[in-house]
């Protein structure tokens, strides 16, 4: 898929000029179900809006979208309020995601009585049943947002986005705001849910230690472009794209296990709205070539599964 957000140059000499961002640019990736594929890379890299696109939040400007076999690229406004039970979405901040004025249960409650069609004491014990789930107690239904934890407000997002037996789930730099040991229980409850109800993630990260523990499959995106995707503990032991080796090299984990051999990255990436010619990466890129500035680089399958975008692959 492609996503391109007209917006006016910031140094426009008329008002009326406008550029084209590409946040995303012939991008395609597959998640199989119960499968968790992270996608890594920096801020602007695109990461949030591929995320938007998959589950529908966001049209591509073009390209397809598939779902269970079905091409809900173009669903209306009904069609996607029927899809939404199936794709659902855990957001980085919880605090502003949750209703203030909801206890935690009528957080959890309400999309079973309004989609689910529960009443009673059906009702009452799945919200029972989900707050277990999530590693909550059911006293604590009456708790509100703000009296809660960050991660047991994690924890009431996660269950209310389970609620309705999703197949997919969007986690948007899901535990990117949480203490580090947090994180890792968080990390844990959700690859449970993986395993016990068969949840595929699209798990949108910045974090390689958390990426490293939960992923089956890794994208890795720069300026739009996934440059590497394949199995993720390929991709983490022998990264093929000069972008992913400096990004595992930036790791502490890897900084402490190959000081010598590490890649720096250096400087910012550039500005999204006029990406460098050719390869997007080449002038952060140590092995760039001639080639690079004029070429973009192809996209080369490593494995059946496993591609990557570079000119010294080929
Ligand atoms: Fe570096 Fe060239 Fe490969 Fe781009 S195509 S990552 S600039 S070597
Ligand atoms: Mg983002």
């Amino acid at each position: 898929v492609s996503k391109h957000f007209s917006i006016p140059s910031p140094r426009a000499l008329r008002p009326t000029e406008r550029k084209v961002l590409r946040a995303v640019d012939g991008v395609s990736l597959s998640i199989a179900p119960g499968e968790t594929f992270a996608l890594v890379g920096e801020s602007g890299s695109g990461k949030s809006t591929l995320g938007r696109i998959a589950v529908r939040l966001s049209e591509p400007t073009s390209g397809t979208v598939t779902f269970s076999g079905q091409d809900v690229t173009h669903y209306s406004g009904r069609q996607l309020r029927r899809l939404r039970p199936r794709m659902q979405v855990i957001f980085q901040d919880p605090l502003g995601a949750l209703n203030p004025r909801m206890t935690a249960g009528k957080i959890v409650a309400e999309p079973l009585q309004a989609i689910g069609g529960l009443r009673g004491s059906a009702l009452d014990d799945r919200v029972d049943e989900l707050f277990r789930a999530v590693g909550l107690d059911p006293a604590q239904r009456l708790a509100r947002p703000r009296t809660l934890s960050g991660g047991q407000r994690q924890r009431v997002g996660i269950a209310r986005a389970i609620a309705l037996n999703p197949d997919l789930i969007l986690a948007d730099e899901a535990v990117s705001a949480l203490d580090v040991s947090v994180q890792a229980q968080i990390a844990n409850l959700l690859d449970e849910l993986r395993e016990n109800l068969g949840i595929g993630y699209l798990f949108i990260a910045h974090g390689l230690p958390i990426v490293r523990q939960l992923a089956q499959r890794i994208g890795v995106m720069y300026l739009g472009r996934l440059v590497e995707c394949g199995p993720a503990d390929e991709v983490l032991r022998n990264p093929r794209h000069p972008y992913t080796r400096a990004l595992i090299g930036a790791s502490p984990v890897a900084r402490r296990r190959a000081r010598r051999e590490r890649v720096v990255l250096a400087g910012d990436p550039p500005n999204p709205l006029s990406p460098p010619s050719g390869c997007r990466f080449r002038t952060r890129c140590p092995q760039a070539m001639d080639l690079c500035a004029s070429q973009p680089p192809p996209t080369v399958e490593i494995t059946p599964g496993y591609t990557a975008e570079c000119h010294l692959l080929q």
